[in-house]
């Protein structure tokens, strides 16, 4: 009772009812007092009034709390969906999607918005032709639920096979919900789910070691990350991961060892990636990992992430209570000023992780459209080379050089090869050109020049000691003051005699080089250390030249002999060259003989000497020693090639 008197006395102050109320209980118009028989009338009705408003004040209530309860159900109900891992769609009966959750979004690339009022059938193909969605639906309805295999159709006609299973929901007239079905998309076996943080991971098969999303797994989620930022006009990121010299780890420690160092680079690719709020993280291959960083990606989003990854990078992994520094080459992708597709973007990450990789590793690198692949190639062969020359992997052939009166082995040239582990012989018109571009030249061409000194001793002291070994210094070798110096330095160390070494400049490298040569000229000569002129008639050819350097011997370059016999205008040079040696007193020597042709053409004009694949290519140190060891009969061999032409002569004339 206190309680309703309390409501009364409330109610006379809060609500309009209770103030028409207040109303009723006014003095009348006449300005009268009312009667008793009118106040328990007036009483009788206020109490009528008052049991209305406390019923209606319930009922509102009522209303209020269980409006309350249905947006905390809503709430909860909204997590649960937004938990969970598989794709999940309300179509209404006719197929129209009227909801689907982040999951199913993601799968197809589309937002909400844009999914909505949309058909099913756009999206969903069922394998069997014979069961068309509207059928599996119909079917659904009959038994309140229906699941089988179905195909997601994703971005560039991708098809992600998965377990749709329908729920036929009937009308809601209370909540005013329309009938329709719930339709839920999960991964088949074959797409076990993955333990690794990743969102709807469980859609994406998984590398068995990283437990990362795999390649293929890693091609659907760009895919759908291209094409929901194609719709929302915004960006992707992609970081394209290798490790700097996993190889070797993996050769020096053992596989196991460097599957332990993958999860570790795994775990640490994680931990710095979610920190930023990115869950995508796949592992293509070997040492080679992705981050993706989806829709809308900003440039500085990218640079924070890279930033942090490197650093990470800097502090050791600890293994078997082993301290290992890995580091890594990133290339950096960004849909879509850097590729149009995810092919597109993959290839261009990759290219330019490869030019991080070549300039030494543990950088980053944004992809540029000016880098061409020959670039990247060059790069790579001169990070190669580097750790070839350092490793003392290049190493000499020699071509014998032939006496054209008798056949007789009288020199060698040296001949730098280089054997990559990968591309196999490399000529050295493609890795000297580099080795000079990349700093190298001058270790390299000094240690070959060294090796051939030091071979030709061994053979002397086998005891041929009749010829003369020619070795090819570079333009850049020329320039060092000291190099005088440092090949007197390669005879002495090896007790290569000075009279039998040769060196060999082309015309350029003399000309461009002027000053310096002359005075390496002077200084060899007053050393006994012959001196020939490379590749003859391609460069300058100037003939005051050729008396001004005083060299020993001029070598006809190749492009002359090849076709010497066939074309008038070479067999013109070539005479004339060897005419003005003779003249000048400097030896003269053909390059490139493969045809007895060209032989006799040669010797018919009185040419000193030849070298070429006639008599033999370059070979290796040790074939070159046995062909010396077995000069007797390989000079017979030469004769009786070299008589042929006295022997035609004599018949001829
Ligand atoms: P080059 O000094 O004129 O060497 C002669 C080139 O002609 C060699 O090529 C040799 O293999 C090739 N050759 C010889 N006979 C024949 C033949 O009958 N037919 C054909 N088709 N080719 C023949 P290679 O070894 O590839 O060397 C190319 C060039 O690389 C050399 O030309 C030389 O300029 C340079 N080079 C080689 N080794 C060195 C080196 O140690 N230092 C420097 N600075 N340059 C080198
Ligand atoms: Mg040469
Ligand atoms: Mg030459």
């Amino acid at each position: 009772m206190s309680q309703s008197t309390s409501t009364k006395t409330n109610s006379r102050h809060d609500s309009g009812i209770n103030k028409e109320a207040e109303n009723d209980l006014a003095p009348s118009q006449d300005g009268h007092e009312k009667s008793p028989h009118n106040t328990n009338q007036e009483e009788s009705l206020e109490e009528i009034l008052l049991q209305e408003l406390l019923q209606k004040t319930t009922e509102l209530q009522q209303t209020k709390s269980e409006l309350a309860n249905n947006k905390l159900e809503l709430g909860i109900i909204r997590h649960i969906v937004a938990s969970q891992t598989n794709g999940i769609v309300f179509i209404s009966v006719e197929g129209q999607i009227l909801f689907a959750n982040n999951v199913f979004c993601g799968m197809t690339g589309i937002d909400l918005q844009g999914l909505k009022e949309k058909s099913l059938n756009a999206f969903v193909m069922l394998p069997q032709e014979d069961q068309p969605l509207a059928a599996v639906l119909k079917k659904a309805k009959g038994q309140d639920n229906w699941h089988g295999t179905a195909l997601l159709k994703g971005d560039n006609d991708s098809q992600l096979p998965l377990i749709m299973s329908v729920d036929f929901c009937k009308k809601d007239s209370k909540h005013d919900v329309p009938g329709g079905f719930v339709c839920q998309f999960s991964p088949t076996e074959d797409f076990a789910p993955s333990s690794s943080n990743i969102g709807s991971s469980a859609l994406f098969s998984h590398d068995s070691l990283t437990k990362l999303p795999d390649r293929s797994s890693f091609h659907q989620h760009l895919s759908l990350c291209v094409n929901q930022a194609r719709r929302a006009k915004s960006k992707v990121g992609l970081l394209y991961i290798d490790l700097d010299n996993f190889k070797r780890i993996n050769r020096m420690l053992g596989p196991a060892y460097g599957d332990e160092v993958l999860c570790m680079v795994t775990l640490l690719l994680q931990q710095t990636a979610n920190a930023e709020g990115i869950n995508f993280i796949a592992r293509l291959s070997g040492d080679e990992f992705a981050i993706i960083l989806p829709p809308p990606c900003q440039q500085e989003q990218i640079e924070t992430l890279v930033d942090r990854l490197l650093n990470n990078f800097k502090r050791p992994f600890i293994i078997n209570s082993r301290d290992i520094f890995i580091t890594p080459s990133i290339g950096i992708t960004l849909y879509p000023d850097d590729g149009q597709n995810p092919p597109e973007l993959l290839r261009n990450a990759d290219t330019a992780m490869e030019i991080v990789k070549a300039k030494g590793g543990n950088n980053s690198c944004r992809w540029q459209s000016q880098i061409d692949a020959q670039a990247v190639e060059n790069l790579h062969l001169e990070n190669d080379l580097r750790m070839a020359v350092t490793n003392k992997e290049i190493y000499n052939y020699y071509q014998p050089q032939i006496d054209l009166t008798n056949g007789k082995i009288i020199g060698m040239e040296a001949l730098a090869r280089w054997e990559h582990p990968e591309h196999g012989f490399i000529s050295p018109e493609v890795f000297i050109p580099l080795a000079v571009g990349a700093g190298l030249i001058d270790d390299l061409g000094l240690e070959l020049v060294r090796q051939a000194c030091q071979e030709g001793r061994d053979w002397m002291t086998l005891g041929f000691r009749d010829f003369t070994m020619a070795v090819n210094l570079s333009g850049r070798l020329l320039r060092r003051l000291d190099l005088f110096d440092q090949i007197i330095d390669c005879l002495d160390s090896t007790g290569f005699p000075a009279d039998h070494l040769e060196v060999e400049f082309t015309e350029s490298v003399l000309i461009e080089n002027m000053d310096n040569t002359i005075d390496l000229i002077n200084k060899c000569r007053k050393r006994s250390i012959k001196m020939a002129i490379d590749d003859f008639g391609t460069g300058y050819s100037s003939l005051s030249y050729l008396q001004r350097f005083a060299v020993d011997k001029i070598k006809i370059d190749r492009s002359f002999i090849m076709d010497v016999t066939t074309n008038a205008g070479d067999a013109a040079i070539t005479m004339a060259i060897i005419a003005i040696a003779k003249k000048l007193n400097f030896e003269v020597l053909a390059e490139g003989v493969e045809t007895e042709e060209q032989l006799f053409f040669l010797q018919e004009n009185q040419c000193d000497s030849c070298q070429g694949f006639l008599f033999s290519k370059p070979i290796s140190a040790s074939r070159m020693k046995n062909l010396l060891m077995r000069d007797a009969s390989v000079a017979l061999k030469h004769r009786r090639i070299i008589d042929k032409f006295y022997s035609i002569k004599a018949g001829n004339e």
